[in-house]
Formats: structure tokens, C-alpha cells, sequence
């Protein structure tokens, strides 16, 4: 009987030692693995306070817990299985049940103090030993029954498994259903022998501590080698491992592939990996972990590897081998490229952008402290116009056609260039490199040439030269766009240089457009007027001028402002401000019965595509109840510049609508004869440059008188301006000339003034 204690009492010791194990667990099946540990643990120990006491009594209550415990201990194994085989758990009907069966079986056991119908503990004397007699009575059997049944389960269950799973996991199925059974074998003969205690219970132990094994331990090693052979063989990265000796062992297939060499062949691996590598053999010994990466041509094709060495060292240090990882880069590098050129280039040319033009510029100006150099910015006249009037499609092309004059031109190493948004383009030239002729004649033809444009495409140049080479690249540029606004109104192209007084003019051009709306309602712009004579010297109308009666710069005549609110579309506001007061005037006028004189204001090219010019100017002739012949209308013909025919339509609208429109500035800028065939105006205005040359020169005098005639053909009367000396009088009459206008009859002056002197002589 000892060695059955001292068995079972070490069984119980590595029992509790597995259940704190379990207990620690966070595995799902751990639970169910320490109800079936713990509730062994009772059985356990009941059986050895059997096995040593001769008391009665206490030997009843160990049969009783005995009992109990078992009943128990199965319902609790047959949880495990079910679990442990991955049985569908979530049935509480079958689970109550067992529940219920097992607590009615307790319930009897219990009861035997009371009925006494299962056992009966009776001793013996024997040769002055006491045995203790254990006799089964009816409820035993049926206890045992139950037992049985609720051992079935487990075996049930586990024999499914077992033939249903892989084989790589059979065997933690097929042991357990083993020991399940040799155990119920002992059990059976234990019950039929009628021993006293159960020696069984060893059987139990040893399925216990099969159960913690196979659940909580035991991982197959077959299935690791496995697992790590399927990996290997899989993954991308090419793998190869190398005895002390560096010879190859192993290559999985990406690194056969990798190294171009036959599955059967990874002896090579070594010699192949350094080939790729390009290290020799006693260098490549000393890497570990770091990376390189190489390059390889195979068909034409690019392939782009990181190779890692790592080595391995046994417990003592000593080394015992090494591996190589390879991993194939292509696709991440080529992606990379990609992400890094659109992030510094710009997409439609594929020259650089902004940043990255910066970026290089600084780092020529650091590198070339000695080497004079010019920050040159270029910039489409109204792109905007381009874009609506030729459509995206070729302003794209354009804007190409000037990448690729850059790329062309820029040979110098120094050179830098780029595009910095929309039509304005940016580049370094070192100043020994630069040539302006060469560089304006580039730029003039490359929009141009080969594109049959009505209107010719001009390019906006300005150029800074770098002196503080540490002033930031952006502002540099800044300074060679500054110069460009100096000259944006100029039709012909040429490079303009970055002065410190064009800096003074950006800043005031800046001031001028946001003082502008204040000026208007504080009644700084006024309307100035300008007498205009007939041949015998009658004043028949006058000309509205604008004037700036500025607080701080004092009398300001168009010339200092108007060049600016051009520009930027602001002069619409100004000039509409303007045919209003005009309005406002002839009101007032026709009240005080002089309907005999009219006004005449100027429009702005730029108005037009600001707003519908005859919409306004009917609106305001009929706000005002005007007779509309008093209003006078004078374009210049650059509005014919674009849009010919839209042109034309809303020049027809307004003398159908009763204005009297007239051409100005007529000789000046694009002047043609052809044009004024073309354009429907109803009077003709001589620009005042005619009479500046005409004093001298014979050849526009016949200009002059040309274009008199013409218009007189046309019907059209002619009014000179600028017209300063009685002999220019004399001439332009006898040319038959029909107005004039000029400083010889009258300078503009305040409407106050106007008046005062028109209106006063005359009832
Ligand atoms: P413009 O339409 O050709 O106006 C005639 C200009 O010649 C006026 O200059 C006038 O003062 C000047 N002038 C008149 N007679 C003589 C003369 O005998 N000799 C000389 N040397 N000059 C004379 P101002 O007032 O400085 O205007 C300059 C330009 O500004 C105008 O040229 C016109 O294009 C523009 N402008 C003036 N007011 C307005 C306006 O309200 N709206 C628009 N859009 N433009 C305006
Ligand atoms: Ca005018
Ligand atoms: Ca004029």
C-alpha cells in the first residue's frame, strides 16, 4: 500500500504544480484545463486518506467526497474535450443536463448518511491488523453507471477527432483517448476486483497531466519544421544559411531565383551572393546587419536587392554559421523614384517646381562663392487670355514648348531652371554664361514659332542679379518679378533688370489699388474736363479725364495711377465711377437747358472683360434720362486685340443704342488703315504723337493728311488732339480736320472751372 501512496501522493504534487501553471495561463482552453486538474486533485487525495486511516468514519466521508469528486471531475473533463476538439460548445441544453444529472448523483451520494443505499464501511480485525471493508450497494452501481456515461462523452468525442483531423495533430487526440481508455479499463477492474481503494486513480493522474500537456505544452514539432519550411519557401525575401565554413546549406527558392542558380545548386550560394554583392570574401565575413543594396541586369531588366548578413554564435560565443537575408527592392525603389520626382518636379513639364528649384539654386550659389550669377523670371503677357482665347489644351503646350527651351538651352552645369506655377517660369544663369540677345531671340520665337497665332504671344523677362548671395532664393525672384511688373505694359519683349527703384514702384502700385475704393467714396477721383473746338474755335464738348486729388501726394494726373489699375482690372471701377459723374453732369446740364454740349469718356480695353460695357453704360444714360448723343464713348482700337467679332457686336450694340463711339489714340501702337475700315466708329481721334513730329517732319504731315482723307471717305470727321500751336491749327484745318483738342484751346480742368468758363457766356 505504500508505494500506491507515495505514487499517488508525488502524482499530486506534479498535479498542483501544473494547475498554478494553468492557473497563470491566458490560453482560451486554460480554464477548462484547471477544473479538471483541481477536481482530480480531490479524488486524489481522498484515496490516500483511504489508503492510510483505519477510522470508519473517516474513511465514509473520503468514499463520500470520492465519489462526489469523480462525478464532478468527469462532467468537468467532458467540457475539456469538447472544447479541446473544437466541438460546438454553445449548447446550454446539453450542458444543463449533464449539469443537473451531476448534481442529483451528489445529492444521492450525499443522502447515503441518511438512507444508506450506496455503501457501507465496515471493519475487520485481522491478526491484530484493522481492515476497513467497503460494500457496494444498489445506488453504487448506479452511480457507476452515470460515471460512465459521462466518461463516454470525452471518449466519443476525442475518437471523432481522431479520425477527423490532420495527421500532424492525431496524436494529442489519439493519446488522450488512449490514456481515456486504459483508465476506464483499470476503473472497470478496480469496480470488479472490489479493491478498497483505487488504484486507478493512477491512471486518472496520469490522463490528468496528459490533459495539461497536450493543451497547454505541446506544440508539434513536425508542424514547426513544417510551418518554417512553408515559410521559407514562400516569402519573397531569399534566405540562405551558411555553416562556419560559409558553405550554403540552404537556399530557399527566392534566393535560387535571386542568385540565378538551379535549386540543386546552393553550394554556390556564397560565391553568387558576393558576386552580386561585388565584396570579397574576407570583408563580407565582418557584416551584420547591415544593409546593402545592389543591383542586378537580367534580360534588360532592373533588379534592386538589400542584402543582410547576420552571424550566429553558439552559447560560448563561438561562431557556429550565418544567414543571408535578400530582399528584392525593384518595385518599392522604383516607386520611391517615382514619389520623389513628382514631388520636385512639375507635372506638365517635368522640370523642376518651386521647392525644388530653390532647393538646387541654393546649393549652386553655396557651391560657387566666387561666380556671378543672374536670378531670371519670366511670365506670359495675360495668360489668362491665352488660355480663354486658345483654349487649355494649347497653353499647355506652350508652356512646354518653354520647358523645353530650357532644357535646350541650359547646358551650362551651373544652370538651373524651373517652373514656378502657372506661366511663370524661373532660372540661375552664371552671369559669364548669359547673353541677352541669344536669350530674348529664344524666348521670342519659342512661343510663337510654328503656332500661327493671330496675335502674337509676348514674354515678360525680368532678371535680378544675385549680389547677396544669402538672401533667400524666393526673395531673389521676387526682385525679378518686381522688374517685370515695371514693364508689363510694354508690347515688345526684352529683359528687364531688377533696379531698387522698381522695388519703390511695386509698392506703390500696391498702395494706389488699395487706397482706390476710399479715394472714390471720399471724393478723391474727380472728373477733370477738356475743351474740344470746332473749326472756328466753338467749344462743342469736352473731354472727361480722371484726376486723384490724393491727401498725402496731392494732384495726381492718370499717368501716376491708371498704368497699375490696368493691370489688375481695377480700372473698371474708376472708369465706371467716372461715366457716372459724366452722367451726372449732362443731368444736370440738360436741366440748365445746355443740351448743346456733350462729354466724352474713355473706356478701358480692360473693361470689357470686366463687365458688359454696353449693359452699364445704357443703364446709366437711362438712369440719368440722358439723350444719348451727349454721351460720348472713345476706345482705343487695342480692344480689337482678341475677340474681333464679339468686339465688333458690342461697338455695334452702342451705336445702335445712340452713342456717339469714337476711336482714340488713332496713329499710336498697332495702327492700321485696315482697321479703321474694319471698326464701326463714328469719329476718328488723331493721337497727339502725329503733332510732336509733325513740326519737322514732311512724311507725317502726308501720314496725316492720308489718313484725313480716308476717314472722310468713310464719313468719318476727325478731331486732332495734343494740339498746342496755332500752326498746328492752321495745318490740321486746312488737312480738313474738323475738332480739335488741345492746350492751344483749353488744358482739362475742374468741371467748377469748365463751367465758369462754357457755360456762363452763354444763356
Ligand atoms: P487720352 O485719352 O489720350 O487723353 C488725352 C491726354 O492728353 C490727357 O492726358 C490730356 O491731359 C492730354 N492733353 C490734352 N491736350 C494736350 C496737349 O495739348 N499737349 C499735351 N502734351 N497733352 C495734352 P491725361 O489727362 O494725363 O490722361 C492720360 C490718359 O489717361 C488719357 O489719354 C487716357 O488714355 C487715360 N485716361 C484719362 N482719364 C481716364 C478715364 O477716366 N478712364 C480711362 N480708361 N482712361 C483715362
Ligand atoms: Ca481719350
Ligand atoms: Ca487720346
Amino acid at each position: 500500500m505504500l508505494w500506491f501512496v507515495v505514487t499517488v501522493a508525488i502524482l499530486a504534487v506534479v498535479t498542483v504544480f501544473c494547475l498554478v501553471r494553468t492557473h497563470r495561463s491566458d490560453k482560451e482552453i486554460a480554464p477548462y484545463v484547471s477544473h479538471c486538474l483541481f477536481w482530480l486533485l480531490i479524488p486524489i487525495v481522498s484515496n490516500i486518506v483511504i489508503a492510510l486511516s483505519d477510522d470508519i468514519e473517516i474513511c465514509k466521508f473520503c468514499f463520500t467526497v470520492y465519489f462526489i469528486s469523480t462525478t464532478v471531475l468527469l462532467y468537468y473533463f467532458a467540457e475539456f474535450a469538447i472544447k479541446f476538439c473544437n466541438f460546438d460548445t454553445d449548447k446550454p441544453l446539453a450542458s444543463n443536463l449533464m449539469m443537473g444529472i451531476v448534481a442529483l448523483d451528489s445529492v444521492n451520494l450525499a443522502l447515503n448518511y441518511v438512507f444508506g443505499h450506496v455503501f457501507t464501511v465496515s471493519s475487520v480485525e485481522d491478526a491484530g491488523e484493522v481492515d476497513v471493508i467497503f460494500r457496494s450497494l444498489w445506488y453504487h452501481k448506479v452511480h457507476l453507471g452515470i460515471s460512465a456515461l459521462l466518461l463516454l462523452i470525452p471518449i466519443v468525442v476525442l475518437a471523432v477527432k481522431s479520425i477527423k483531423s490532420s495527421k500532424l495533430y492525431r496524436d494529442r487526440y489519439v493519446v488522450l483517448l488512449i490514456a481515456c481508455l486504459l483508465t476506464s479499463l483499470w476503473e472497470s477492474f478496480h469496480v470488479f476486483t472490489n479493491g478498497l481503494v483505487d488504484q486507478s486513480i493512477i491512471g486518472t493522474c496520469a490522463c490528468g497531466l496528459f490533459v495539461y500537456i497536450y493543451a497547454m505544452e505541446y506544440v508539434p514539432s513536425i508542424l514547426m519544421d513544417e510551418m518554417k519550411k512553408t515559410v521559407l519557401s514562400t516569402i519573397n525575401d531569399g534566405i540562405l544559411f551558411f555553416d562556419e565554413n560559409r558553405d550554403c546549406i540552404y537556399a530557399n527558392p527566392a534566393a535560387t531565383f535571386q542568385l540565378g542558380m538551379g535549386l540543386n545548386e546552393t553550394e554556390s550560394g556564397f560565391e553568387k551572393l558576393l558576386s552580386l554583392t561585388g565584396e570579397d570574401r574576407e570583408e563580407s565575413a565582418y557584416y551584420s546587419s547591415k544593409v546593402l543594396t545592389c543591383t542586378k541586369m537580367e534580360d534588360g531588366e532592373e533588379y534592386i536587392y538589400d542584402i543582410e548578413f547576420h552571424k550566429l554564435h553558439d552559447m560560448q560565443g563561438k561562431l557556429i554559421g550565418s544567414f543571408a537575408k535578400i530582399q528584392d527592392t525593384t518595385e518599392r525603389t522604383k516607386r520611391e523614384n517615382v514619389n520623389r520626382f513628382l514631388a520636385t518636379h512639375d507635372k506638365l513639364t517635368g522640370i523642376y517646381n518651386t521647392d525644388r528649384l530653390y532647393d538646387s539654386i541654393r546649393e549652386v550659389l553655396n557651391a560657387n562663392p566666387d561666380k556671378e550669377f543672374y536670378v531670371i523670371a519670366s511670365d506670359i503677357k495675360e495668360f489668362k487670355l491665352v488660355n480663354d482665347r486658345y483654349g487649355r489644351e494649347f497653353a499647355d503646350k506652350l508652356l512646354i514648348r518653354i520647358a523645353d527651351l530650357l532644357k535646350d538651352k541650359a547646358v551650362s552645369d551651373t544652370t538651373r531652371y524651373g517652373r514656378l506655377g502657372s506661366d511663370k517660369f524661373g532660372c540661375l544663369i552664371e552671369k559669364a554664361n548669359y547673353n541677352e540677345e541669344t536669350f530674348v531671340s529664344a524666348m521670342r520665337e519659342v512661343p510663337n514659332v510654328g503656332m500661327n497665332l493671330v496675335i502674337p504671344i509676348i514674354m515678360h523677362v525680368g532678371a535680378y542679379e544675385v549680389e547677396d548671395k544669402n538672401m533667400p532664393v524666393s526673395a531673389m525672384f521676387d526682385r525679378a518679378f518686381i522688374a517685370i511688373a515695371g514693364v508689363k505694359q510694354e508690347a515688345d519683349l526684352r529683359v528687364a533688370y531688377y533696379e531698387e527703384n522698381s522695388r519703390d514702384a511695386m509698392l506703390w502700385d500696391q498702395k494706389i489699388t488699395e487706397q482706390l475704393d476710399n479715394a472714390i467714396l471720399t471724393g478723391q477721383i474727380v472728373p477733370y474736363l477738356q475743351a474740344q473746338v470746332n473749326r472756328d474755335g466753338k467749344v462743342v464738348g469736352a473731354e472727361v479725364l480722371v484726376r486723384w486729388i490724393h491727401p498725402d501726394e496731392g494732384f495726381m494726373p492718370p499717368g501716376r495711377f491708371l498704368s497699375v489699375l490696368e493691370k489688375n482690372g481695377r480700372i473698371a471701377k474708376i472708369d465706371q465711377y467716372i461715366w457716372e459723374c459724366a452722367c451726372r453732369i449732362l443731368r444736370r446740364w440738360a436741366f440748365e437747358g445746355r443740351e448743346d454740349l456733350y462729354l466724352s469718356v474713355n473706356i478701358s480695353p480692360k473693361d470689357f472683360y470686366m463687365m458688359d460695357v454696353p449693359e452699364v453704360i445704357i443703364g446709366l444714360a437711362d438712369k440719368y434720362e440722358l439723350d444719348r448723343k451727349r454721351l460720348r464713348l472713345e476706345i482705343t482700337e487695342t480692344i480689337m486685340m482678341d475677340d474681333i467679332d464679339e468686339k465688333l457686336k458690342t461697338i455695334d450694340k452702342l451705336r445702335e443704342a445712340g452713342f456717339i463711339v469714337e476711336m482714340d489714340d488713332f496713329g499710336s501702337g498697332y495702327s492700321s488703315l485696315n482697321m479703321l475700315k474694319d471698326m464701326p466708329v463714328d469719329v476718328l481721334k488723331l493721337d497727339m504723337i502725329f503733332l510732336k513730329d509733325t513740326a519737322h517732319d514732311e512724311r507725317t504731315k502726308k501720314i496725316m493728311s492720308l489718313i484725313i482723307d480716308l476717314a472722310k471717305s468713310l464719313d468719318v470727321p476727325v478731331i486732332a488732339e495734343g494740339v498746342e500751336t496755332v500752326e498746328q491749327v492752321d495745318f490740321l484745318a486746312k488737312m480738313g480736320c474738323d475738332y480739335f483738342q488741345g492746350y492751344y484751346f483749353a488744358r482739362p480742368v475742374s468741371l467748377d472751372e469748365y463751367e465758369k468758363k462754357n457755360l456762363s457766356s452763354v444763356s
